[in-house]
């Protein structure tokens, strides 16, 4: 069986315009407070897929809920996988997002794992450009504030035998955020999970698929009884080196410059990350991307060699990290402010994102034209 179905044209798209679309002056309530992931916009990209007819039926719909048969093999065998990018507004009104071909290709890559289609880059492209043109008044303007675009694809055949599935639906679905450190960058804490791993060798940990967030949903929660924003998970094999947060890549920063981030098969390899290392290659920084132990971490704290440590991501571009508590030790400073080259890093890629700076990389695709 094969699960690329080619197709030989570019999907075309067939748009039915929601009839109870929000008023202006429910829109504008909610924009100006939009939170994260609360309120939806007035339409949603539906494409549907089957063995025998591959991807078809591509439209933009009124938003709404799905309606799935009960035997959905989604809901019992977890075949499912997402992406999450965002669409920024620049100064002249324009809609840009950041790196969507690397969002559709790490698609694809999860696709493969989880035995599902591939979507093409083009088709996936398009899907945003046509949810973001029709819905473009959702997309907000103030500082840091952007709509947050959620692709997905499910395992929608109603079937109990255990195989993939031959019926697969992929959707866009998009929620304007807001600026996700309302007041200021701010330095969080995570936890050492010794008793949770998020994926082993051979499992899941390079797909973004929700299975993975639901293995990190219990230690998440440990974290916070331990007053931590976010968990930290090592390798499953030895427990020794550091692999990311539920969420999260992670940096480590050196006294010298250099950048560290974890190597590993059983993470997931973030486009923050990944643009992060060039930014700080262009700078002339040393940039490591190699096993990283927790041991290493312990002596980098204690002699001062390590000075700075970060999270990054879409959602929260990169987030610094002041202490690393684990059961019986704790790593870093509590209260340490935002280092440097953190803080500077995360400048740098926001001011590419919302067009402050040339994007010379070629990074923005422009979503409403
Ligand atoms: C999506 C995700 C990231 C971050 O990836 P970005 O492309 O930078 O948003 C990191 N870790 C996990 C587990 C993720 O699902």
């Amino acid at each position: 069986m094969t699960l690329t179905t080619p197709t030989a044209f570019p999907l075309s798209f067939a748009l039915t315009p929601s009839t109870d679309a929000r008023a202006e002056a429910e829109r504008e309530a909610i924009l100006a407070d939009p939170g994260f992931g609360k309120h939806f916009t007035d339409h949603m990209v539906s494409i549907e897929w089957t063995l025998d007819g591959g991807w078809h039926d591509a439209n933009v719909l009124p938003y709404g809920p799905l309606s799935l048969d009960p035997a959905a093999s989604v809901l019992h065998y977890a075949q499912e996988i997402f992406e999450g990018l965002k669409a920024y507004r620049h100064a002249d009104g324009s809609i840009h997002s950041f790196r969507p071909e690397a969002n559709a290709a790490r698609l694809q890559r999860s696709a493969r794992r989880l035995a599902l289609p591939e979507l093409s880059t083009e088709d996936f492209v398009e899907s945003l450009r046509q949810l973001v043109s029709v819905d473009a008044q959702w997309v907000p303007d103030a500082a840091e504030t952007s709509l947050y675009i959620r692709p997905f694809m499910i395992a929608t055949e109603s079937f109990l035998g255990v195989r993939s599935a031959q019926k697969v639906g992929y959707y866009v679905i998009a929620s304007p955020a807001g600026a996700y450190f309302a007041n200021g960058v701010s330095p969080v804490n995570i936890w050492l999970s010794t008793d949770y791993n998020r994926a082993g060798r051979g499992g899941m940990g390079a797909a973004k698929t929700g299975g993975n967030y639901a293995s990190s949903l219990l230690p998440q929660e440990l974290a916070y009884e331990k007053g931590c924003a976010q968990v930290l998970f090592l390798d499953a094999q030895e427990g020794k080196y550091l692999e990311e947060l539920g969420g999260m890549n992670l940096f480590l920063v050196y006294r010298d410059g250099t950048l560290v981030t974890p190597e590993s098969d059983s993470i997931l390899a973030g486009i923050t990350r990944d643009s992060i290392m060039t930014l700080a290659r262009d700078r002339g920084h040393d940039v490591q991307i190699r096993k990283v132990s927790i041991d290493e971490w312990k002596a980098g704290a204690a002699s001062g060699d390590i000075v700075e440590v970060f999270a990054c991501g879409t959602a929260a571009v990169i987030t610094p990290v002041a202490q690393l508590l684990a059961d019986d030790f704790a790593l870093g400073d509590a209260g340490a402010p935002a280092g440097e080259l953190t803080m500077s890093l995360r400048q740098e890629l926001t001011d590419i994102q919302y067009g402050r700076v040339a994007d010379r990389h070629g990074w923005l695709t422009r979503l409403d034209a």
